[in-house]
Formats: structure tokens, C-alpha cells, sequence
């Protein structure tokens, strides 16, 4: 993987964007920041921008990105190398953090629909996540197509290197097939 210092993890909900963002930080020794781990340690802390950020975090809805980015970039500074796991999350917050930050691959995990709502159920019942009931669910996979998905379109037309991987195996073969094409690049 020499070249590539910082990666982005896109796909929708479920789609094990978080757990492939694990392996990959701990196989390649960078560092995993995870927008919504991030956002969600924000809401624990009750501040007045961690009760907004709730409200919309518990509806599916995005977060505004003024606050988004102001929280993420500042975890970012300093680091070098690093994978960024849902984030940035659609093409407003893309132009605003492209120009700071140089991403040099971005990974596409996609997953049906049906294998998506499989595991976000599951997830419910192991983790207790409070987006994770079949209404949120329902409405984060909405919020996937319509802001989240355009990010595709807008990253191949300004050139970057996207690998699209098949997302609806286990997270062992998913990751085996990442890492065939990582260590060619
Ligand atoms: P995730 O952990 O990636 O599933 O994100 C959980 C929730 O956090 C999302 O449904 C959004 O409410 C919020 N969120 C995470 N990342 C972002 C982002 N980059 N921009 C705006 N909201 C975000």
C-alpha cells in the first residue's frame, strides 16, 4: 500500500464499513476514524452541540456538516496516515473537506438492500445502538440513496481511485478480497 496514506470507507448503512475500517487500521498500522464513533462520544458528553447532534443522529438523519467537520478535522490534526469511515458522507461536506484533507483511495462496500436490514437487526440486539430499530433503519438507508450514494458519481468525476468490493459475504472473505488488491497498490 505504499502511496496510499489516507483512504475513505463508503456504503450504506450495515454494510461493515466499520469492521473492514478495523481490520484494514490494524493490518496497515494506520488509524481509524470513524465519523460516527466520533460524533456518537460527542452526544455521551450531554454538551449543548452534543444534544443537537443526537437529535439527528437518532432520526437517521445526517448531522449538520458545520459541525461535523469542525469535530472530525480537529481529531484529524496531526495525523498522517489514517482510514476514514463514513466520512465525508455526501457532496456538500465533500468539497468542504477535499480541499484539507488529500484522500487517496476511497473503498465502496456494496450490499443488497435485504442483507442490509439482516444485519442492522442483529446489531440491534447485540450493540443496542438507538438508530439501529427498523423505522431509523429504514430512513438511514433512504438518507444512503439520496445523499451519501451521489458521492460515487462526484469522486469518479474528479478522478479519484475508488475500489468497489462485493459487500455481502462474511468479514473474512470481504476483507481477504480488499487486501488481494491493498497490497498491489
Ligand atoms: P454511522 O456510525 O456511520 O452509521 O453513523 C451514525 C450516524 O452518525 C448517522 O446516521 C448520522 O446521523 C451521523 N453521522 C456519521 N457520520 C456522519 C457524517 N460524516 N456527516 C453527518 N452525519 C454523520
Amino acid at each position: 500500500m505504499k502511496g496510499v496514506k489516507i483512504i475513505s470507507i463508503t456504503g450504506p448503512p450495515g454494510s461493515g464499513k466499520g469492521t473492514q475500517a478495523k481490520m484494514i487500521s490494524k493490518k496497515f498500522k494506520i488509524k481509524h476514524i470513524s465519523a460516527g464513533d466520533i460524533l456518537r462520544k460527542e452526544t455521551k458528553k450531554k454538551t449543548s452541540v452534543g444534544k443537537r447532534l443526537e437529535g439527528y443522529m437518532d432520526k437517521g438523519e445526517l448531522a449538520p456538516n458545520k459541525i461535523v467537520n469542525e469535530i472530525v478535522l480537529k481529531t484529524l490534526k496531526g495525523k498522517k496516515s489514517f482510514i476514514l469511515d463514513g466520512f465525508p458522507r455526501d457532496v456538500p461536506q465533500a468539497k468542504e473537506v477535499l480541499g484539507k484533507i488529500k484522500i487517496d483511495l476511497v473503498i465502496n462496500l456494496n450490499v443488497g438492500k435485504n442483507v442490509v436490514v439482516k444485519r442492522l437487526l442483529k446489531r440491534a440486539k447485540i450493540e443496542g445502538r438507538d438508530d439501529d430499530t427498523p423505522k431509523v433503519i429504514r430512513h438511514r438507508f433512504k438518507v444512503y440513496n439520496d445523499e451519501t450514494k451521489p458521492l460515487l458519481n462526484y469522486y469518479i468525476k474528479m478522478g479519484y481511485t475508488i475500489i468497489n468490493i462485493d459487500g455481502n459475504g462474511s468479514p473474512r472473505k470481504i476483507f481477504k478480497d480488499l487486501c488481494k488488491i491493498l497490497k498491489e497498490m
